[in-house]
Formats: C-alpha cells, structure tokens, sequence
C-alpha cells in the first residue's frame, strides 16, 4: 500500500511535533503527521516554560498560547511577581553543614550576617516578568491536539527508513513498520531524542546517538493537599530547588496549583540498562537521600510507591540538522536532545517551530525546501547546542561539582546571569535575519505557498 502526496511530512507526535503542525496550518501549508503511537500521549508529569517561550507559542498562534494558558497556573498572582522566582535556591543535603564545620544546621552566613539554615531560602533564581509556569504534560498535549487537523494524522505509523523517490522528484519515500510507505517532498522529523531521522541524517556518526549524561532522576506527582501537610502553604505553590553533593531535589506547582511535580536527581557514573525509564522504590529513592533532611524524607515518603527513575540522555552536538537527498530537517528533541537541568527543551522546540514554520511560509515551493533548511539549520543550531552544553554544565553547578564548589555566593552570583542569553532572547530577530538570509537566494520570497 503506497499513497502518494506532494506535501511534508511531521514525524513525531510530541509537543514538537503538534506545535509545527500547529505552525504550518497558520501557515496554509498542508502536512501529514505520522505518530508510531496508537494516539497522541504524554507522560504523566510537569513541564515549565519560561515568559520568553511563552510569547514565542503567542507568535505562532494566540490559540497556541491561549491552550497554554489553560492548562498552567500562569495567572496565579505570583506568576505576575515582578521578579517571580524560577527557583527559589535552598539546600537540602545535611552534609552541607558537616562538610562546611557549620553548627546547628547551618549552611551558610552571608555577607550581610545573615545565618541561613537547611531548608530555608538561599536565594531566588529570578525568572523574567511574564506569563509562565508549570503544565502537567498530558493536559497540554490534549490541548495543542485540539489545534491540529484530526484528517492530517496517522496513527502507529513507526518510521523505518526514508530513501529517495526513483521517479527523479527528488521525493522522500517514508517506509513505516507496518510495511507501508508514503511519499513526501521533504521530512520534518519530531521524533525525539531517539530518533530514527537523526540516525538517517547523521548515518553512522557517534552523534547519531544520545549518550548518558551521569545523572538520573525520580519523577512523581504529589496532590497539592497532602504537599501543604510537610512543607507548609508557602512552598509547595512556588518552584522550589534543594540542592546539595551530587544531587538536586525540584518541586513546582502544576494543574492550576492543584499538584505538585517532583523531580529528584541524583548522579552515577554509567547506566546499564537498556531501558532508559525503570521502576523504582520509595525505598530505593530513600537510600540515594539519606544524608538529606527530614522535609526531603518525608517528600520521598509521599511519592508514589514505585516514582519512575528517568536516566538523563543528550545529544552530542549534531554537525548539521538536515540533508537534502532526501530531504530531512531535523526539530525538537530529536535535533538537540538536552538534559532538563534549564527546564527549556521543550521551549527551545518550540522556537524551532516557530521559525521553521516561518520560513517555510516564505519560500515558494518544493525547490526551495533546501534553501529553507539550509537557514533553519544557520539560525537555530547555535542556540539550541548551546542548551545543550549549558544544562549539562548546569547541574554541576546547582548540584556543587562545578569549580564553584558550595561556595554559594559566587554560586549564586553565576545563576543570576547566567540564564540571560536563554531568556533575554529576541526570536523575532531570528525570524527577520532568516528571511533576510533568504531573500538573497534567486527563488524564495514569494507568497505562492508550499
Ligand atoms: C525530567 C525532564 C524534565 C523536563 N522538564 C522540562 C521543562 O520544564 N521545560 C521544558 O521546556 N522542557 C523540559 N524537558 C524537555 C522536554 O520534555 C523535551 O524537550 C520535549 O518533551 C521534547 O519533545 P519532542 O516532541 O521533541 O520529543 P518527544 O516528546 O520525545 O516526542 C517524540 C514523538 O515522536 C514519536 N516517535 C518516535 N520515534 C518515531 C518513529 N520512528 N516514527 C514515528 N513516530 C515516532 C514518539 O512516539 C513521540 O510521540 C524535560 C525533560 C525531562 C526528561
């Protein structure tokens, strides 16, 4: 069974995936999704996204936005702080004091003498003023698929290979695993960060693949009622980071403050497993923060029995992010897969999104598609690498490996800057330098659509 179509093709039904389909119907520009799922889907936990990633879903669509609102807790009065925290910086690890030969639970005395205990509030991480928050990522993927055409999508399509057309077209022929193909004048592959278009575009190269980054986490949902019974009203609403030797514990409200996500992390040098998601204990989760204090036991105490551990992968950095025989152009995780360390992968996806989608708009038809992939690889792949390398580096610094070590004033010295180029961001910019850089190209420009 074979059916042809002279549009692209999305591969990949995540939160890349239906945000670029959510683009390119703006856009006019007809697309087939292929999601090896039986349905969309998403797991059961948090996922933030900053002010700067907020307004990017508005330039997409204001119902891409206005979906996002829906399900997050942005118009809660502290969303609208003026310096709303990311983070509010404690420490949460008991050898802190030990190590520090600190009396009393103490972690540090700052420059202004002020004493500061396990648990209590270090410093906030500012954020940026804004619409933000946290979403629990089932309830937005239900929103995003609301804003997608249901025709445009084809269940337990698993991609397997794509091959050029033999007719001369220049075509990409997809094969799935159900032993059906399609043909397509390009592929937009959404596939995550084990991606079968990754390997295509990368062949055999060791940056085809994710490698592990040394850090796993614990993932669970706490109901906000029972989060308020250990750590009191004010905590469990705000986004919270206990840090401390090798580890870090983040909590944050989701579902419109109704549950609290947690995301616990902690290091080993290697991950055997071929599964990159495994079950877990609480008592297991227990052993790997015993040395931390009782308000993060008795958070242990409340997760789920068996919290997911998530070992933590990322790309290497990708040379390029498309070929053009055929043509593939890689998007989202699966381009730059980080770590979650700067809570912004699936926020940078977005902005990818939003400028492939404008390109694409600009150009005037499938001869161009090379020029349009040629400036999306130009403009995104910098940033998006330098997410990469920065989560990871990000870690080690909340975590107390980095050469800061648990000094924590210039610690936090660091953070207050070091989020700037992430968040201080202009995709608009982006957006006109690309359609500058493809104005000089002989056939783009016109508004003839693909
Ligand atoms: C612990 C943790 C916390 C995080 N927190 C944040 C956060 O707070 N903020 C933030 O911005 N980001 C966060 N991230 C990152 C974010 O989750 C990802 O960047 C984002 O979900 C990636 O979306 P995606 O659509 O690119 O990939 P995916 O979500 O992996 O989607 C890929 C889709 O492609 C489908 N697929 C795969 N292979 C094939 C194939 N061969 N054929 C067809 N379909 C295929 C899959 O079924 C899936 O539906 C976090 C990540 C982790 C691990």
């Amino acid at each position: 069974m074979t059916s042809r179509s002279s549009n692209l093709a999305i591969v990949g039904g995540g939160i890349t995936g239906l945000t670029l389909s959510i683009s390119l119907t703006k856009h006019g520009i007809s697309h087939t999704l292929y999601e090896s799922a039986a349905g969309f889907g998403e797991i059961g936990a948090g996922v933030g996204f900053e002010p700067n990633f907020v307004r990017t879903m508005g330039l997409i669509s204001p119902a891409l936005q206005e979906a996002f609102l829906t399900c997050a807790d942005a118009k809660r009065p502290e969303a609208f702080d003026k310096t709303p925290a990311f983070f509010q910086y404690r420490i949460g690890d008991l050898r802190v004091p030990e190590r520090k030969g600190l009396k009393d639970n103490l972690v540090a005395i700052k420059k202004d003498g002020t004493e500061v205990k396990i648990g209590e509030k270090l410093f906030d991480w500012r954020s940026r003023p804004g619409l933000r928050g946290g979403v629990h990522r089932a309830h937005l993927l239900d929103e995003l698929v609301k804003l997608v055409p249901p025709h445009i999508c084809k269940f337990k399509k698993r991609l397997i290979d794509v091959m050029e057309a033999e007719d001369g077209s220049g075509d990409a022929v997809l094969s799935f695993a159900d032993g059906t193909t399609a043909t397509h004048s390009a592929v937009l592959g959404c596939d995550g960060i084990k991606s079968r278009t990754r390997e295509i575009v990368l062949g055999g190269k060791e940056e085809a693949r994710a490698v592990f980054s040394g850090k796993y986490a614990y993932r669970g949902l706490i109901p906000m009622s029972k989060a308020v019974k250990f750590m009191g009203d004010y905590l469990p609403l705000r986004s919270q980071m206990f840090a401390g030797y090798h580890g870090h514990v983040l909590t944050f409200p989701i579902a419109k403050g109704t549950i609290m996500n947690v995301v616990a992390f902690s290091s080993r040098p290697t991950w055997e497993s071929e599964k990159w998601v495994v079950d877990s204990s609480r008592e297991e989760m227990l052993k790997d923060y015993e040395t931390w204090s009782p308000m993060i036991k008795e958070l242990i105490a409340a997760m789920p029995e068996k919290p997911d551990i998530w070992a933590l992968f990322n790309h290497r950095p990708a040379k390029t992010y498309h070929q053009t025989k055929p043509k593939i152009v890689l998007v989202g995780d699966a381009a730059h897969a980080s770590t979650p360390h700067q809570g912004a992968g699936a926020g940078v996806g977005v902005e990818d999104c939003y400028i492939l989608g404008e390109i694409l708009a600009a150009v005037s038809g499938n001869e161009d598609l090379e020029k349009a992939f040629k400036v999306y690889d130009e403009i995104r792949r910098p940033r998006s690498l330098k997410l990469v390398e920065t989560s990871r580096t990000g870690a080690q610094l909340y975590e107390l490996e980095s050469e800061l070590g648990d000094d924590f004033e210039a610690i936090e010295d660091r953070m207050e800057t070091r989020m700037d180029w992430l968040w201080d961001y202009d995709i608009a910019e982006d957006r006109e330098k690309a359609l500058q850089i493809l104005k000089g190209s002989a056939n783009a420009g016109s508004s003839a659509r693909l």
